[in-house]
């Protein structure tokens, strides 16, 4: 077993949507009340900045850049005063979604695994960052082919870290390793082979990786 799937082994990834205005803006979706949030199996992270082979079954694979908090505490009903005390490191992710799938599972009110959760459609930072290096509010961004295409500010999300923790250990007991993808700011794009992708939180570079 290598290091990689030691480290990720038993975790979840919670992905929330529409954490953004901007983005469920972009997308024609009502701004939530309540976070809203899915699923992917271990089986969809992209380690050590290795090349995405774009799959056959979709034409339309879109780029989402997002924070991505690491749980390094048990807990479940979790306080949203408490929630600061599950986590201590943030790195950066991309929530590969193929956007013609999941127009067809919306319109048929179907789940939307086929679309978000398939192999590798979430490329992860090898590094994380102490939220003691950073600032309160943290940026974020990313270039597509040396172009930014997205910049945000985890200042701009509608239910913050702590909130999210909080709701989401009503639901599910949070382990050690789990993984909450916190959600897409605007700029949301789709990707084509040969494209070359580099994510940053501030100024550091912490995802460059290729379509394939
Ligand atoms: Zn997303």
């Amino acid at each position: 077993m290598t290091f990689e799937s030691y480290r990720y082994k038993h975790m979840k990834i919670i992905c929330i949507g529409r954490n953004y205005a901007a983005h469920a803006e972009e997308l024609n979706n009502p701004v939530l009340e309540k976070p809203m949030f899915f699923m992917k199996p271990d089986t969809s992270l992209l380690l050590k900045n290795r090349d995405f082979y774009y799959p056959d079954f979709s034409k339309d694979i879109h780029y989402e850049t997002e924070i991505v908090v690491r749980i390094d505490k048990i807990g479940k009903h979790i306080d949203e005063k408490f929630a600061h005390k599950y986590y201590s490191e943030i790195g950066l992710g991309i929530d590969f979604t193929a956007r013609d799938l999941q127009k067809e599972c919306k319109k048929k009110g179907h789940p939307w695994e086929i679309a978000k959760a398939f192999e590798h459609a979430a490329p992860l930072s090898q590094d994380f960052i102490s939220k003691k290096e950073l600032p309160e509010n943290i940026n974020f961004k990313l270039l597509l082919n040396g172009k930014e295409v997205q910049n945000s500010c985890t200042n701009e999300m509608l239910f913050s870290i702590d909130k999210l923790i909080s709701y989401i250990s009503k639901f599910f007991a949070l382990k050690i390793g789990d993984l909450i993808f916190t959600g897409t700011p605007a700029g949301t794009g789709p990707v084509q082979i040969g494209d070359h992708l580099q994510g940053y939180i501030e100024n550091k570079l912490m995802l460059d990786f290729y379509i394939k």
